[in-house]
């Protein structure tokens, strides 16, 4: 744990204002086969990430939470992905199938309690996931809501378990313009679907077109939601407010979205 927590305050003084593939490296480096890239193969933010790491020879893991409910082009995005950049992509799946969280919590549980549907769903299965790591690294951006705006490229956050592990956002200070400039240069593949209206793509039963509300729209259409959960429930060192940690229980050859 103290390594952990000397290891972030070395990796905050040495890289102020280093470049995404800089903080890869040290997080490959430092906790080699301690860490993992997550991607929902929704965004191109992700995948920008995994193109990194695969350019620059780094064996590091991906991670995908998958709910059951995700569109048939996220799952397809995910195989081309996986083939493309050979990077072993591990699928974590929730305690429950979608028949027996019906079964268990009645069905349709996401219209009447989306927050427990998202923790049973993708919160449970991150948490436990995140027990085998020391190093998390997300694509989250500041620019993409107002409850990411504070987000820092190097973080500690506290598990349920009380264990502490660094969590990596090398994208923190990059614009969306920056990601799909990235995507387009490099010609990486990314959901078509963000073609059609969708700017942020989660399950289908709680993703709507976007129209022009900016790239979380459209997530959990008429509801005050806009998180899942998963970029909340660990406790940020130094922050206010958080919910605090979960108890686990029982193609740019094609153009890309306008930017
Ligand atoms: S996004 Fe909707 S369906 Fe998916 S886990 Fe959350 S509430 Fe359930």
């Amino acid at each position: 744990m103290g390594d952990v927590r000397a290891a972030v305050r070395n990796a905050r003084e040495r890289f102020s204002g280093a470049s995404p593939e800089t903080l890869l490296r040290w997080g490959a480096d430092t906790f080699s086969g301690r860490v993992a890239i997550s991607c929902s193969f929704g965004g191109p933010g992700g995948i920008v990430l995994i193109h990194m790491a695969h350019r620059l020879g780094l064996s590091i893991p991906v991670l995908f939470i998958d709910t059951g409910y995700l569109f048939p082009e996220t799952y397809r995005l995910k195989e081309e992905v996986e083939r493309a950049f050979s990077l072993p992509v591990r699928t974590v799946a929730p305690r429950l199938s979608p028949e027996e969280q019906a079964e268990q919590y009645g069905p349709r549980l996401w219209e009447r309690d989306p927050d427990l549907c998202c923790s049973l769903r993708k919160v449970e299965p991150m948490a436990k996931a995140l027990e085998g790591l020391d190093c998390w690294i997300t694509s989250l951006r500041r620019d993409q809501s107002p409850t990411r705006a504070s987000v820092e490229p190097v973080e500690l956050h506290r598990l349920g378990s009380g264990r502490e592990i660094v969590k990596l956002n090398p994208l923190a200070y990059w614009t969306r313009k920056d990601v799909w400039r990235y995507a387009a240069e490099h010609r990486l593949p990314y959901n078509p679907l963000l073609d059609q209206g969708y700017s942020s793509l989660g399950c289908v039963q709680c993703t709507a077109r976007a129209g022009d509300g900016g790239e979380r729209a459209g997530r959990w259409p008429g509801r005050a939601k806009t998180e899942c959960g998963l970029h909340t429930f660990t406790e940020r060192a130094g922050s206010r407010g958080s919910p605090g940690p979960v108890e686990l229980g029982g193609s740019a050859s094609r153009a890309g979205p306008p930017s």
